[in-house]
């Protein structure tokens, strides 16, 4: 599972890290992604994670 954050959709609330730390983290007024191949045991919070954000702007492919 690969996952992605749109950029432009982000308005960096910080609730993806607070989330799923493992994949998430702020980098100034964004999130961006630790790493962009998501292990299956973390799958389920990186997918609440996206659930919650508010601007959906976690992609997976
Ligand atoms: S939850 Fe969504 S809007 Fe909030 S920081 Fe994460 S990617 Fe950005």
């Amino acid at each position: 599972m690969k996952v992605s954050i749109d950029m432009d959709a982000c308005v960096g609330c910080g609730l993806c890290e607070g989330d799923c730390p493992d994949v998430f983290e702020m980098d100034g007024d964004k999130a961006k992604c630790k790493m962009t191949d998501v292990p299956a045991n973390i799958q389920k919070s990186c997918k609440e994670a996206a659930a919650n954000c508010p601007q959906e702007a976690i992609k997976f492919a």
